[in-house]
């Protein structure tokens, strides 16, 4: 892995340059204060010295009664005992002065100007700069020192406190490595895992929920629609075979052939639900929208379902005379409608009834079909518009479908955003209202 590429050496990188910046910030503010506040006890010192000589050399002028030269050389060899280099000078003629005392020294110096018999004279104090210098040097070279060192320990800091921070991520890597489509239950787990890692922790398990719901939903599917897929095939299989152990009579050929067709065709309906299921799944079904009047397409609804009611001895109402416009797939609306009335007339004795309403609101259109049929229990209601569920012991699959009707006629409500609701008192009857968005 290229250095750079690796977090750990990114991080490390970091903390390094961070360090390294603040200790050169450090050392050269460090080291500028102590250059100037040695500088200006130099320089108070100086000035210090400068008082006292002037001082010294106007007790000595008094003294020596005005001998100048006198008072001037005591001035010098005085403070020569206190270490100090000084040049007393009455204009540009220098009267006396420390041998080591240069006129442009590269020192520090401080002046002062003493009146004395009339005239005036200037008497300079001076220093080298050398024990600041010396001091200084003892510092650059401390801190040329601890350069390196604070360097090195602030690198390996850096790399221990990345290792230490990167440490969770490996175990989580570790872990979701273990996961794969047949543990999808499974779920990662970190103890004292800091906040921003328990977010990530918490999506990537989130993650595995939804992968893990989705995994067991298809799976169901599959296993239904095989087992769906089953009983028509083996229906098929068996008719062919007791028609083919031995000659038949045309009219039990027809009889066989019959019963094959049938079967062929419920077949054919469930492998047609099943790929419209599974386009929708797969987002690959695209609306055809169009404007059409719902309330016309209501009643050619009931129009084509009233042959099968009236073999049933139902009653059939269809309240939907207002002319009601809108903007939808009437294709895909057909076929919820038919399949609302379907189920009303499948699971609706005879002598009932079945109403199919339609109510305009303010901005939404609800689709309304009843029937007084044997009605839906309560722990069925809510699960009647999953795929293949079919409710009750009763229902065999002689007289009720393969369980795909209402997941369809969910899956068209909601591919037009709307909602589709189920009330029912158990015995007395179901409604389904279907509310659409206009
Ligand atoms: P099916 O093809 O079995 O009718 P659906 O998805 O259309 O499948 O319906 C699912 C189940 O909901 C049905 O098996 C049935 O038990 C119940 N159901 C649907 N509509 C009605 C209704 N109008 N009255 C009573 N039960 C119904």
């Amino acid at each position: 892995m290229p250095l750079m590429r690796s977090f750990r050496a990114q991080l490390t990188a970091l903390y390094l340059a961070f360090f390294s910046l603040l200790f050169v910030l450090f050392s050269i503010f460090l080291y500028g204060e102590l250059s100037r506040s040695l500088t200006a006890r130099l320089d108070n010192t100086l000035a210090s010295e400068a008082d006292t000589a002037a001082g010294l050399f106007r007790d000595e002028f008094q003294e020596m009664n005005g001998g100048t030269l006198a008072a001037a050389r005591e001035v010098v060899s005085e403070m020569k005992v206190r270490g100090d280099s000084v040049a007393i000078r009455e204009g540009s003629r220098v009267l006396a002065a420390s041998p080591e005392f240069t006129p442009n020294p590269r020192g520090r110096r401080a002046s002062r100007t003493v009146q004395a018999g009339g005239r005036t004279y200037h008497i300079e104090v001076s220093a080298p700069l050398d024990a600041i210098h010396a001091e200084l040097a003892v510092v650059r070279r401390a801190i040329f020192i601890a350069l390196p060192l604070i360097l090195a320990l602030a690198g390996l800091g850096g790399y221990l406190l990345a290792t230490r921070s990167l440490r969770p991520l490996g175990w989580m890597a570790e872990q979701a490595r273990r996961i794969t489509g047949s543990n999808l239950e499974t779920r990662i787990e970190i103890d004292d895992a800091a906040e921003e890692l328990s977010v990530l922790v918490a999506s990537f398990n989130e993650l595995l929920s939804r992968l893990d719901r989705s995994f067991d939903t298809m799976r169901r599917f599959v296993a239904d629609a095989s087992h769906e897929l089953r009983t028509p095939i083996s229906v098929i299989r068996g008719e062919a075979d007791v028609a083919l152990t031995q000659e038949r009579s045309p009219a039990e050929y027809r009889e066989s052939l019959t019963v094959i067709l049938d079967e062929a065709r419920r077949l054919s309906c469930l492998v047609d639900d099943l790929l419209n299921l599974a386009r929708a799944d797969a987002g690959h079904v695209m609306l055809q929208t169009h404007d059409f009047y719902l309330n016309e397409l209501l009643v050619e609804c009931c129009r084509s379902v009233r042959g099968l009611a009236n073999t049933r001895g139902l009653a059939l109402e269809c309240l939907a005379d207002d002319d009601l416009q809108f903007t939808g797939d009437e294709q895909l609306l057909r076929r919820l409608v038919i399949n609302l009335l379907d189920n009303a007339i499948r699971y609706t004795p005879s002598g009932g009834k079945v109403t199919v309403a339609l109510e305009t609101g303010a901005a939404s259109v609800q689709l309304r079909v009843s029937d007084t049929g044997i009605g839906i229990a309560p722990a069925d209601a809510a699960r009647v518009f999953e795929r293949f569920y079919r409710a009750g012991e009763a229902r065999s699959r002689q007289d009720g479908g393969f369980g795909l009707g209402l997941a369809i006629v969910r899956w068209i409500a909601e591919s037009h955003r709307g909602t589709v609701e189920c009330a029912s008192d158990f015995g007395q009857g179901s409604t389904f209202t279907v509310t659409l968005p206009k």
